[in-house]
C-alpha cells in the first residue's frame, strides 16, 4: 500500500516537515509554555529519589484521567480513561509527528480546563500534569510504563466491578505509535486483551489491523484531505471538525451525510459520545470545534458548512 508513498505524497510530506518546524519554533517561544515546562521539571525533580532511582508517585499527577468527552462514554456503558500528554512540540519532544500547523494551534489541549486562564496563583495544574507525563514518557520510559501498567490494571478492575466495558485512549492528545511500544516484552494491547483501546490518528501509516482490541479513526486537518481515500481503504472512518457558517458557531443537529474532495459518505455525530469502536465502517465522524479559538480557526482545520 505504501510502495510509492514517499514519491506520491512528497508535497504533503514536505509541508508536514515545514509545519513541524513552525510549530516547534512557535511553542519554544511561547512564554506560557516555557513556564509550564519549568514548573513541570521542578515537580519531577522533587518527586525523584536519586538514591533509589524511583519516584514518589503521590507527588506527581496520575497518568490516566478523563475529560467531559470521555465521561460521555458512560452513557453507553463504557468507562473510559485517557493518557493526556502535551501535544505536538509543547514539551520540546514531538508527540504528534503528523500534526499540521492548524491542528497544532487548535489542539484540544487548550479547551475546557486547558484554557490558559485556568490558573491558580500562576500555576496551570492541567498543563503541568500533561507536561510532567510527557517528560516522564521520554526521559524515564521504564518507570513511566510500569506506572501506566499499574494504573490500567486498577482501572480495568474498576470497570469490571461496575459491569462496564473498559475503554482506554493512550493518545488523548498525542499520536504515538503505541503498537511499537513494549513493556516486559509485550504491548499494552497484549497485556490487557479485554481492554478496548481506541484513538484518533493523523498518521496514515499506522498499521494496527492485527490488533483486535485497538481501533483507530483517521482525523482530518487542513493538510491531509488527500489521504481520505486511503484511510477508508484501510478500514478507518474519518473525523471532520465542522463549523456552521450561518450561525458562526457549533452544529447542534449535524448532517447525516458529508462530502469532501468528491467523496461522499454517511455522517455521524461524533460528539454524542467518544467511543469510536462502535461507529461501524465507511463513515465521516463530524465533530464540533472545541474551545473558543478553534471556533474562530482560519487555518482551514475547521471546515465550514452552510
Ligand atoms: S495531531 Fe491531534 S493531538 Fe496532535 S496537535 Fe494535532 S490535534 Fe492535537
Amino acid at each position: 500500500m505504501y510502495n510509492n508513498f514517499k514519491t506520491e505524497f512528497k508535497p504533503y510530506l514536505d509541508t508536514l516537515k515545514e509545519d513541524n518546524t513552525t510549530l516547534k519554533n512557535h511553542f519554544n517561544n511561547d512564554t506560557f509554555i516555557k513556564e509550564v515546562r519549568k514548573q513541570a521539571r521542578e515537580r519531577i525533580t522533587k518527586a525523584f529519589n536519586p538514591i533509589t532511582k524511583k519516584f514518589k508517585w503521590s507527588m506527581l499527577p496520575s497518568l490516566l484521567s478523563n475529560n467531559p468527552k470521555l465521561i460521555k462514554n458512560e452513557k453507553i456503558d463504557c468507562l473510559t480513561n485517557g493518557l493526556m500528554l502535551a501535544p505536538s512540540h509543547w514539551s520540546n519532544y514531538n508527540t504528534c509527528s503528523n500534526a499540521s500547523y492548524g491542528c497544532g494551534l487548535n489542539c484540544l489541549t487548550q479547551s475546557g480546563h486547558g484554557e490558559r486562564h485556568m490558573q491558580t496563583n500562576g500555576v496551570h495544574h492541567v498543563h503541568i500534569a500533561r507536561m510532567v507525563r510527557t517528560i516522564l514518557f521520554f526521559e524515564y520510559r521504564e518507570l513511566f510504563l510500569d506506572k501506566l501498567f499499574r494504573e490500567i490494571t486498577n482501572f480495568e478492575s474498576k470497570a469490571k466491578r461496575l459491569g462496564k466495558v473498559c475503554g482506554i485512549r493512550l493518545n488523548t492528545m498525542s499520536d504515538i505509535r503505541w503498537e511499537n511500544i513494549k513493556f516486559n516484552n509485550k504491548t499494552f494491547f497484549q497485556h490487557f486483551p479485554n481492554v478496548s483501546y481506541y484513538d484518533y490518528t493523523k498518521d496514515i501509516k499506522r498499521d494496527i489491523n492485527h490488533i483486535p482490541n485497538y481501533h483507530l479513526t483517521f482525523s482530518l486537518n487542513e493538510r491531509n484531505s488527500l489521504l481520505i481515500g486511503l484511510a477508508f481503504k484501510k478500514g478507518m472512518n474519518v473525523t471532520v471538525v465542522i463549523r456552521n457558517k450561518k450561525l458562526g458557531k457549533e452544529w447542534q443537529d449535524k448532517p447525516s451525510s458529508y462530502s469532501i474532495h468528491g467523496i461522499t459518505k454517511q455522517a455521524i455525530d461524533g460528539d454524542l459520545h467518544d467511543y469510536r469502536p462502535i461507529d461501524g465502517k465507511d463513515k465521516f465522524v463530524l465533530l464540533n470545534p472545541k474551545g473558543k479559538d478553534t471556533l474562530k480557526d482560519q487555518t482551514g482545520f475547521v471546515k465550514e458548512l452552510n
